[in-house]
């Protein structure tokens, strides 16, 4: 879904810091929106390059994206939380880069005179409902999402109120003397332009609703409440700003024999009293199909089976957790004659008595075991 942030500034892995900021700072001149107006694909560059500093320029945040790659800056499992850059967060990173002064550079409307705001679209929300099996196994869901998009045929034009700046000043007189305060144009929010014309199915915005088929790849190991974000996929802004993000909130439809616990997945076998005695073997459901597993003869009843990597993978891609199998010896509720006759000839046989030896773990130790 995205690109690898040290392949979009053209730099190596061990990339020192100084090398980093070069390689920004050349391709934020290049792309810069001044510098290629009305050029969508240039604006995604300068924007995605803007993405990879603002990590790689983070010691930790780097270490980070070494480590988990994108994933950690994606929603809110990895701890990151909605990461995303507007173009207003770009552009107070100049500040660093630039070292202030932009000078020379010939850009309009940046740095002295008031810059025009970027205006963004809102987000959109939608819930997506996942099988466990399609969380442990990752899942690419195509979703059908109402969004705002540019009306075609909608034309703009420079804001008259601000003259395209996209800030209007105000001078009034206190008793301090004259105060000069900026804010965003009220005529046109910022954004510079205003509708010159527009198709008679568009809104005040020039924007109309249309459905789209998005397709969002979800990982294996999400978990139920995590938020996914897909860039640019919410609704568009009017004129030259950009679409705002689709979020993807995780709802997890609960199995019908499987529990989830984190990584780890518990199911309860149950066992027939002969079965139990005697041994066997069982199918039982994984979230990858049926197993048959084998049952010991003499098996005791709340033993733990632990298969290892049979549970869910870790989001952080830390491996997978296990498949904990809980015997349960089902005792018949009923008897007839036969059977009756049969445990109660048993009853004085010293060999049923209860004899735990030391393997058979009490339950304190077999809860230890689970969470060791
Ligand atoms: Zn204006």
């Amino acid at each position: 879904m995205k690109e690898d942030y040290y392949e979009v500034l053209g730099i190596s892995k061990g990339a020192t810091e100084a090398e980093i900021k070069k390689a920004y700072r050349k391709m934020a001149l290049k792309y810069h929106p001044d510098k290629n107006p009305d050029d969508k694909s240039a604006e995604e560059k300068f924007k995605k390059a803007a993405e990879a500093y603002e990590v790689l320029s983070n010691a930790d945040k780097r270490a980070r994206y070494d480590q988990f790659g994108q994933q950690a800056f994606d929603g809110n499992g990895g701890g990151f939380g909605g990461g995303g850059m507007n173009m207003d967060d770009i552009f107070s990173q100049f500040g660093d880069i630039f070292g202030g002064g932009f000078g020379g550079g010939g850009f309009s409307g940046f740095g002295g005179g008031g810059r025009q705001r970027v205006v963004k679209g809102s987000n959109l929300r939608i819930r997506v409902t996942l099988s466990l099996e399609d969380i442990a196994n990752g899942v690419e869901k195509k979703i059908k999402v109402k969004r705002k998009i540019q009306a075609p045929g909608t034309t703009y034009k420079t804001c008259t109120t601000c003259n395209g700046a996209g800030q209007v000043t105000r001078v009034t007189n206190t008793i301090l003397g004259r105060m000069q305060t900026s804010a965003a144009c009220p005529t046109c929010g910022g954004a510079g332009q205003i509708i010159d014309k527009k198709p008679s199915d568009a809104d005040a915005q020039g924007l109309k609703i249309a459905e789209e088929t998005v397709t969002v790849k979800i990982p294996a190991g999400v978990v139920d409440g995590m938020q996914l974000k897909v860039t640019g996929k919410g609704n568009d802004a009017p004129g030259n700003g950009i679409a705002g993000d689709l979020l993807v909130a995780i709802q997890e439809e609960e199995h019908a024999t499987l529990k989830r616990e984190g990584d780890n997945l518990h199911y309860d076998m149950y066992v027939s009293l002969p079965d139990a005695v005697l041994g066997n073997s069982k199918e039982i459901d994984t979230v990858t199909g049926k197993v048959r597993i084998k049952i010991e003869p003499g098996v005791q009843s709340g033993k733990i089976l632990r298969l290892r990597g049979k549970g869910i993978p870790s989001i952080n891609g830390y491996g997978k957790g296990d498949l904990l199998v809980h015997v349960n010896v089902w005792t018949p509720k009923t008897l007839n004659k036969k059977q009756k006759a049969f445990f109660e000839s048993m009853k004085e046989d010293e060999h049923f008595e209860p004899k735990p030896e030391s393997s058979d773990k009490s339950f304190f130790e077999k809860v230890k075991d689970m969470f060791s």
